[in-house]
């Protein structure tokens, strides 16, 4: 399961030194490079979803643009899924997404990994959480080149460790 801000893409209203991938509103929307090697090379051993903590208009059109004819999502969540929580240092809010909302598509929780750029989103299950660099729009960006490696080790560890108890 993937997150979107910062994970897949970066939607900014600051203009970098190219054009955006698409637009959504008043955003310029920029792809993390290497999604669709990343996306091709996970497909054939993971279910894939998204869930992200912003609207669900921006996360439905987002989604169209990343996935479109490269990959077949089971879901797409957006921030009604959170729970909302206060963030006692700042006082503002942190959307957390816990995965046991997700038992009720079919998957046990131990079965699930999802890649966010943010920790404080997954505290309810960190051992499912597969950090991954913040994206902010570099071109140069290769953290999606090593993710599918990555993947694949987590979820063995995490075969292990459901076994093993
Ligand atoms: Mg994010």
């Amino acid at each position: 399961m993937f997150d979107l801000d910062e994970t897949l893409v970066h939607a900014t209203k600051e203009r970098l030194d190219r054009k955006p991938d698409f637009r959504f509103e008043d955003y310029g929307v920029f792809i993390r490079p290497h999604l669709r090697f990343m996306l091709e090379a996970i497909a054939p051993r993971f279910d894939i979803a998204v869930w992200s903590s912003a609207t669900k208009i921006y996360v439905e059109s987002a989604v169209k643009q990343l996935f479109g004819d490269v990959a077949e999502l089971k879901f797409a969540w957006s921030i009604d899924r959170c729970v909302q929580r206060v963030e006692p240092n700042s006082n503002g809010y942190v959307y957390i997404k816990d995965l046991r909302k997700v038992q009720g598509q079919g998957y046990a929780v131990e079965g699930i990994l999802i890649v966010d750029d943010s920790p404080e989103k997954i505290v309810r299950q960190p051992r499912n959480h597969v950090l991954i660099s913040a994206f902010t729009g570099a071109e140069d960006d290769d953290a999606l080149l090593e993710l599918p490696a990555r993947l694949v080790h987590a979820a063995e560890v995490m075969k292990k460790s459901t076994v093993g108890n």
